[in-house]
Order: C-alpha cells, then sequence, then structure tokens
C-alpha cells in the first residue's frame, strides 16, 4: 500500500482536544494535513496539542470552541474554519459523551445531553460541512461510532442508542451526498486507553477487562487514527457508507458466554470424522 498522503487537505476533528480524537488531529497532521481542533472544556489541552502539531509536522493547526450540541456554536466553528482555511475536505466527528445509568434511574437530562452530543453533533457538523464541500467539489466525512452501534450494553441505553443512530445517519448522508463527491464513512472502536473508560479499566482490573477482548489487549488511539487517515484518503476512495469496527476481535467474542474450544482432529458432536 502507498503512503496515505493528505497534503494540502483542510480537516476538522471535533472533540480534538484529548483521547481517540487528539491522536486523530496527529495522525492527519502527520500525513500532511492541516487542522483545526475543536474543543469544548479542554482549551489548554487542544492548544498545546496544536502546538506540538505545527512543531512536529509543519502543517496549520488552529484550536476552536464549540459545544457541538449547540447548533449556534457549530455554525461559528464553521465560519472560523471558513476564515483560517476557506474550506473543508475533511470532517470527523468524533466529540462523543457517556454516563452509566440504569434505565429506569436515568434522567431526561442526561438522555438529552448523550443524544444531542453524539447524534445532533455530527448531523449539525454533516450539514455545515455537506454545503461547503459540494461547492468545492467533494471530500470525506469520517464518523466515529462505536462496538455499541450495534452491541447493547447495560447502563449505556443512551449511549447505544446515539451509536445506533450515527450508524444510520453514516448510511443515509452516504446515499445523499454520493452524488456530490463526498464519501461517508463510520469508524466503531471497540475500547480503547482513553479517559472515557479509564475508570472502568481500574474498577474491573485491567486483566479481566483484556480477557473480554479475543486479541488479548486494550487498544490504543493510533488504533483509530490509523483507519480515520486512511478511510479520509483517497486509497479508500471505493468505500463509501461503510463501518468499518475496530475492537481486537470484541464483537466475535462469545468466549465468555461459549468456552467450547475447536477440535484438534476435525470431528462432529458424535465424535465421528466426516471425512
Ligand atoms: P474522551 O477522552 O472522553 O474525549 C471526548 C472528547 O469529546 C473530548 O475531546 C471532549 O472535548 C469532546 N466533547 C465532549 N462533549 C463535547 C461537546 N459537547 N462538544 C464538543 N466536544 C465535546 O473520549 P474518547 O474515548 O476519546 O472518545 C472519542 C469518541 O470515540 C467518542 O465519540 C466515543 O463515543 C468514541 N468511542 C470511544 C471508545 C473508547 O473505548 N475510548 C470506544 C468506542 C467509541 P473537551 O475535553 O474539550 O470537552
Amino acid at each position: 500500500m502507498s503512503e496515505i498522503d493528505l497534503n494540502g487537505k483542510k480537516a476538522l476533528v471535533t472533540g480534538g482536544s484529548q483521547g481517540i480524537g487528539a491522536g486523530i488531529c496527529r495522525k492527519l497532521a502527520a500525513c500532511g494535513a492541516d487542522v483545526v481542533i475543536n474543543y469544548y472544556r479542554s482549551k489548554e489541552k487542544a492548544a498545546l496539542l496544536a502546538s506540538e502539531i505545527k512543531a512536529e509536522f509543519g502543517v496549520h493547526a488552529w484550536v476552536c470552541y464549540a459545544n457541538v450540541a449547540r447548533s449556534s456554536d457549530v455554525a461559528d466553528m464553521f465560519a472560523f474554519m471558513d476564515g483560517k482555511t476557506g474550506g473543508i475536505d475533511i470532517l470527523v466527528n468524533n466529540a462523543g459523551a457517556e454516563t452509566i445509568s440504569h434505565v429506569l434511574d436515568m434522567t431526561e437530562k442526561e438522555w438529552d445531553m448523550v443524544m444531542d452530543i453524539n447524534l445532533k453533533g455530527p448531523w449539525l457538523c454533516a450539514q455545515h460541512a455537506g454545503r461547503r464541500m459540494e461547492a468545492t467539489g467533494g471530500g470525506v466525512i469520517v464518523n466515529i461510532s462505536s462496538i455499541h452501534d450495534v452491541v447493547p450494553r447495560k447502563g449505556l441505553v443512551h449511549y447505544c442508542a446515539s451509536k445506533a443512530g450515527l450508524k444510520m445517519l453514516t448510511k443515509c448522508l452516504s446515499l445523499e451526498l454520493v452524488d456530490k463527491n463526498i464519501r461517508v464513512v463510520s469508524v466503531a472502536p471497540g475500547a480503547i486507553y482513553t479517559e472515557m473508560n479509564r475508570e472502568e479499566i481500574s474498577e474491573f482490573g485491567e486483566e479481566k477487562f483484556k480477557s473480554w477482548i479475543p486479541s488479548g489487549n486494550i487498544g490504543d488511539v493510533e488504533d483509530i487514527a490509523n483507519a480515520v487517515a486512511f478511510l479520509a484518503s483517497n486509497l479508500s476512495s471505493y468505500i463509501h457508507g461503510a463501518d468499518l469496527y475496530i475492537d481486537g476481535g470484541y464483537m466475535n467474542n462469545t468466549i465468555q458466554y461459549d468456552p467450547r474450544p475447536p477440535r484438534k482432529n476435525g470431528s462432529n458432536s458424535q465424535g465421528q470424522r466426516l471425512s
């Protein structure tokens, strides 16, 4: 495979201040893209990342405040980007949030917060980006979903529903925008080391956590960032509306519930060989 080349591309990464988003900003910049790093609460982390990226990769990097759940903030963020870059080639809808609550205790505020950040935000950003990409001849939108867009999990009713919505948003956007030369795809991580799950990993114990994952390890932000860079590049130009699950095999994992190992001699359940 040839090198991923994003030279001259202009990218916006929502929630780029830390975790997976920060990893994506770094990788896109390493491939040559200028990056707008969106932050909500973590202004200092975003500013530090921008200066590191500029020094390390020699590209332009800016930071921009926005709560992606608020339409006026999103409009201001895209106006900021217009002023700095004059357009957008790559949008990564990465900003996300969760709370962990039993469905019977979950509040309307929690539900709205998670749905607004994880689902409404990507729609708002895609609308602004899509209009600009149409005007300049095309682009790529990568939505950061989760294995929980298809795998249900206790305590995450709102999160799972929001990511399932994001999976379908990806497919519908892809269908509607393909004739404008805009590709829309999603990347769905399993367990990745970030602030979002640091507490849970230590609560259950790292070894226990790893035992749920066939590859035996928790992913790094680079595992996600590498895939995003590929999907943002022309190397993936025939990939439309697809979901890429990056989870160390977690979604294949029936080990917890079905410990039966494969047989060495290829026999059936009655111990008979069929050939
Ligand atoms: P994280 O470390 O908690 O970072 C979340 C990011 O989202 C932060 O940069 C935060 O920005 C931003 N954010 C939150 N609310 C926002 C808002 N209203 N407006 C703008 N930005 C906002 O989480 P992460 O693990 O990197 O998660 C990144 C994405 O990957 C999320 O969509 C998450 O659902 C998904 N994901 C993560 C995992 C995992 O194992 N880590 C697994 C599956 C999916 P500020 O800090 O500036 O507020």
